[in-house]
């Protein structure tokens, strides 16, 4: 495992964290705990010595098991991350009222790295005015929390702004080959480094769009490299070649993958890619720009729906028919995933939307989602959307 230095306060920290908010769930949804404790202790035990979760991950579930995750001696060996749930917060008493919250939760006297989550340029001025500088400072003061941050998801002009309206000690920002001039950017990235702040990265995958599924024709691009890389290899050594960034969140939830990012930890050093392969990074994002439709990260903010639209579910097989092309196979994993083949509940499709524009203002994209929704129904539903539905729950055997 390589480390890297945050320049604000001389931690060294693991280039790879684990993060919390995509940890492996048993067939009701719920944390598969047995499995990602194991997940968690192992990428510890290997080197990783920085592990973010949040107040809503996992249905608020994500907290109170790291609390349990990280007994036994495993707290120590780490720098916690939390966030403060900007959007929940009504009031300066709020903010106290979480944080102690959360300190109970995770079985811990403080967090290490401790951020304002989610900010966007309306919800900075927002907790700004009701006095988290103030709350900031004091928990510092007080050591319920030893460095203090935030998570971006606005636009540009918005971060800077925010960068410099608090002596931050780091920032959380989404990065990855597509999204260099999407948030805060590349401009943002250098930005932040430029004032000292750790920087951690999220999304580095797009949520995991970058490596799984990855259409034929990028994988052609990857191919004519001499070094032969997995895409996951790709786009998190694309991250990691920058050396403005600290470290970089994985959520990994597949024993297989922390395996594989691990051992990428151990050799993406700063700088390290050729000119060469920076172009052909070039030219899979060029790809990616012609196949892709919705630029969902799958964080599931906008849920749930009140209407029961799997959103980022729909958005994830829209993606992956116009990128890998093949409609049949989006078309069945539309029906198989979206209809209650592999669960219990109801329905998710995308035709269950009304448009009633709540998620609008909940997604860090900006996507347009009922818009989306409507091309989604155009594109997976139809008529033979419920013969789907039948055969994939013959396929696996539910009547
Ligand atoms: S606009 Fe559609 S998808 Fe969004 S919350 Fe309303 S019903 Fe759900
Ligand atoms: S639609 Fe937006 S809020 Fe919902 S999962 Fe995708 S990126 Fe997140």
């Amino acid at each position: 495992m390589l480390y890297r230095k945050n320049p604000k306060n001389g931690d060294e920290l693991s280039i790879l964290g684990f993060g919390c908010m995509r940890l492996p769930v048993k067939e009701d949804g719920s944390i598969d705990e047995a499995r990602a404790t194991r997940q968690v202790r192992y990428a510890i035990d290997q080197g990783v010595n920085y592990v973010d979760t949040a107040w809503p991950y996992h249905m608020e579930q994500s907290e109170p098991f790291l609390g349990r995750a990280l007994a036994d001696g495993y707290r120590e060996k780490v720098k916690l991350a939390t966030k403060l749930p900007s959007w929940m917060v009504k009031s300066r008493k709020d903010m106290d009222f979480f944080l102690n919250s959360q300190l109970e939760k995770l079985h811990t006297d403080h967090i290490d790295y401790y951020l304002a989550h989610a900010l966007v340029g309306d919800m900075w001025d927002k907790v700004e005015k009701l006095g988290v500088a103030d709350f900031l400072d004091k928990a510092k003061a007080d050591g319920r929390i030893t460095n203090a941050g935030f998570s971006f998801h606005g636009a540009g002009e918005d971060f800077k702004r925010i960068v410099d309206a608090y002596d931050w000690d780091f920032c959380q920002i989404q990065y990855n080959f597509l999204d260099e001039r999407n948030q805060a950017g590349t401009k943002g990235l250098e930005y932040a480094a430029s004032k000292g702040l750790g920087v951690i990265i999220m999304e580095p995958l797009r949520g995991g769009m970058l490596a799984s599924h990855v259409p034929p024709a990028v994988i052609e691009i990857w191919d004519e490299a001499p070094t032969k890389r997995t895409a996951a290899e790709w786009a998190l050594r694309w991250v990691w070649n920058h050396p403005e960034v600290t470290v970089v969140l994985s959520g990994m939830n597949d024993e297989k993958h922390i395996v594989e990012n691990l051992a990428v930890a151990d050799r993406a050093y700063p700088n390290s890619l050729t000119e060469a392969e920076l172009h052909l990074a070039r030219k899979v994002e060029q790809k990616y720009r012609e196949l892709m439709k919705a630029g969902c990260t799958g964080c599931r903010y906008c849920m749930p729906c009140p209407e029961g639209v799997n959103i980022l579910i729909c958005f994830e097989v829209y993606n992956s028919l116009h990128m890998s092309g093949n409609a049949d196979e989006a078309k069945f994993l539309y029906a198989v995933m979206l209809s209650v083949t592999l669960s219990v509940g109801e329905p998710e499709f995308a035709s269950q939307c009304i448009k009633c524009g709540k998620c609008l203002e909940k997604c860090p994209q900006h996507l347009e989602i009922p818009t989306l929704l409507e091309s989604v129904v155009e594109e997976l539903e139809g008529p033979d959307l419920e013969k789907r539905v039948a055969i994939a729950k013959q396929a696996f055997k539910r009547t």
